[in-house]
């Protein structure tokens, strides 16, 4: 069996605990003033993407949603559960964020799946109807790259599915709603981590 993560992890607590209780009020403030995000982030679960991490961001200021491949799936009001839409109500209604960012990456295992996903291959139980979110992306790759290799395709269908994504927040009403009032910024980022650039996607630079 592999070295137990967890006596690592209480001795990174107790750090926390010094640097924002013992030496610090700031979640003294933070419990009695309550929580004012200002900017909404969705990633990945990847374990290399952690948005505090890579971002600097402290206690209090980002409000993260984080799925399998950083997808927004389009406004969909059955009764299902829809943890990424609940989250997106909370920070959209509820806090009232300026700002949503949605943060893609390269190597991500959600993309790959989709892209090395075979027609006739057996559903998975939630992961395979959770990534068809991206499959318009994985088409438009496939049509207009054939001759690239898999991690370029790769990296071209982590970029498209921002792009989608951005599109699906963009049929929530209460989006639309602060978007056209210019009360609501959307952002979609690309980490890539081979040379550790954060790369900003516009609908216009990325693609074609
Ligand atoms: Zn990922």
């Amino acid at each position: 069996m592999t070295e137990s993560i967890v006596p690592q992890l209480l001795d990174g607590y107790k750090k926390f605990k010094s640097q924002y209780y013992d030496n610090s009020t700031t979640y003294e403030e933070l419990v009695s003033n309550g929580q004012k995000p200002r900017a909404l982030l969705i990633t990945c679960c990847d374990s290399r993407v952690d948005p505090a991490i890579l971002l600097g961001a402290k206690p209090g200021e980002l409000f993260v949603v984080r799925n399998v491949a950083n997808l927004v799936p389009p406004f969909d009001d059955d009764p299902k559960h829809h943890a990424t839409s609940a989250a997106l109500e909370f920070a959209v209604s509820g806090l009232g964020v300026n700002d949503i960012i949605i943060l893609g990456h390269s190597h991500c295992g959600g993309i790959h799946a989709l892209m090395n996903r075979k027609e006739d291959e057996p559903q998975r139980d939630f992961i395979t109807a959770w990534m068809n979110i991206a499959k318009p992306a994985k088409e438009k790759v496939l049509a207009q790259y054939p001759n690239s290799d898999p991690l370029e395709k790769n990296q071209h269908c982590e970029k498209e599915s921002l792009l989608i994504s951005l599109a699906n927040l963009k049929t929530f009403p209460w989006i639309q709603e602060r978007v056209a009032k210019d009360d609501l910024n959307l952002h979609a980022w690309y980490f890539n981590m081979n040379t550790g650039a954060i790369e900003m996607c516009r609908d216009e630079e990325i693609g074609n």
